[in-house]
């Protein structure tokens, strides 16, 4: 690596693209670095999905705002979500925490609470990790691990020209949250659940996978310009989407309305943990079983750009770039 460039001048996706490089290949390997979740061979029937993420305060939460048990649950969602977005079904998590002194073991114990509920509601089990002394933040560390039928993954890479580009839920409504409690401002029960406990996407996952509906998915943690961005580099395709098709929930569509710059939250604003996905379907709005509405917002177009829409069909771009850390 150059040691004299500065990481903010790199991003988090120059440096992702730099470590891949490097990592190589081998034959129990079946996708390797640039997914949502790693895939390996396990045996003639089953890959193995595996996936790892760091929540750090400061970085990624805020003790003020965020209860530890609330934490304990995101730190799986987040990770499990990633599991969602390759169609598998989560099974084992690994949690390692680096704790600074001033916390308390009823705040540990309740993060640990968490932790095990949220595992628990996905059927999966905790199975192992570490503790050690922070000297600095609170730090999380979670490896989820999953399977999927062998071939069945949905990947980022296969989205053709013409597929419908389709999301799941609703859109902004964690980013209108976290904003809201930046200002000083007590947000909207609704909003503020989707922030603190977000819900991994786990049955339409294995819905779209098994009847094999989408050609590329992925979960929207980085914003839906950002994420979409990433299906549409690893699929060599562009995208339009309809700023009118976005889904809004009650709660954002009312703030929405005194400010209309707030839309670039439902775009770019991140932490959805919705699914985002391709697919060849026109109508996939009913889907039986899942109670999850599916919204159409675009679609995707040989040219590779990606535009928004307004309903008159004028372009609209977006203020809000997604979330890169180092930039
Ligand atoms: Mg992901």
């Amino acid at each position: 690596m150059r040691t004299n460039e500065k990481l903010h001048s790199l991003g988090e996706f120059g440096l992702i693209r730099q470590i891949q490089q490097q990592a190589g290949d081998a034959e129990h390997l079946v996708l390797g670095i640039g997914d949502d979740c790693a895939i390996q061979q396990q045996d003639s029937s089953q890959e193995l999905l595996t996936s790892t993420d760091l929540l750090i305060e400061g970085v990624h939460f805020n003790r003020q705002w965020i209860g530890m048990e609330e934490l304990g649950r995101k730190s799986v969602a987040v990770n499990v979500s990633d599991v969602a977005a390759m169609g598998g079904t989560p099974k084992s998590l690994f949690l390692a925490v680096a704790c600074p002194a001033e916390i308390s073991v009823a705040e540990l114990e309740a993060l640990i609470a968490g932790f095990l509920a949220e595992t628990a509601a996905y059927g999966a089990i905790l199975a192992g990790g570490d503790t050690c002394r922070s000297s600095g933040p609170l730090m999380i560390s979670v490896t989820v691990q999953g399977t999927v039928p062998k071939g069945k993954a949905i990947r980022r890479s296969g989205a053709r020209p013409g597929d419908n580009i389709y999301v799941s839920g609703c859109l902004g409504d964690s980013a209108l949250a976290l904003e809201m409690l930046q200002q000083g401002r007590l947000p909207d029960e609704s909003l503020l659940k989707r922030h603190h406990t977000p819900k991994a996407r786990v049955a339409l996952g294995q819905f779209l996978s098994a009847r094999q509906l989408a050609s590329a998915m992925l979960d929207v943690s980085d914003g839906l310009l950002a994420d979409l961005q990433h299906i549409l580099d690893a699929s060599g395709v562009g995208a339009e989407i309809e700023l009118a098709c976005l889904p809004l929930s009650e709660a954002f569509a009312g703030e929405l309305k005194s400010a209309p710059q707030l839309i670039d939250l439902a775009l770019a604003g991140g932490e959805d943990y919705e699914l985002l996905f391709a697919s060849s379907e026109q109508n996939l709005a009913s889907t039986e079983g899942i109670e999850l509405p599916l919204t159409r917002i675009g679609r995707i177009c040989p040219e590779r750009e990606l535009t928004i829409r307004r309903a008159d069909r004028s372009i609209y771009r977006c203020a809000r770039g997604g979330y890169d850390h180092f930039a």
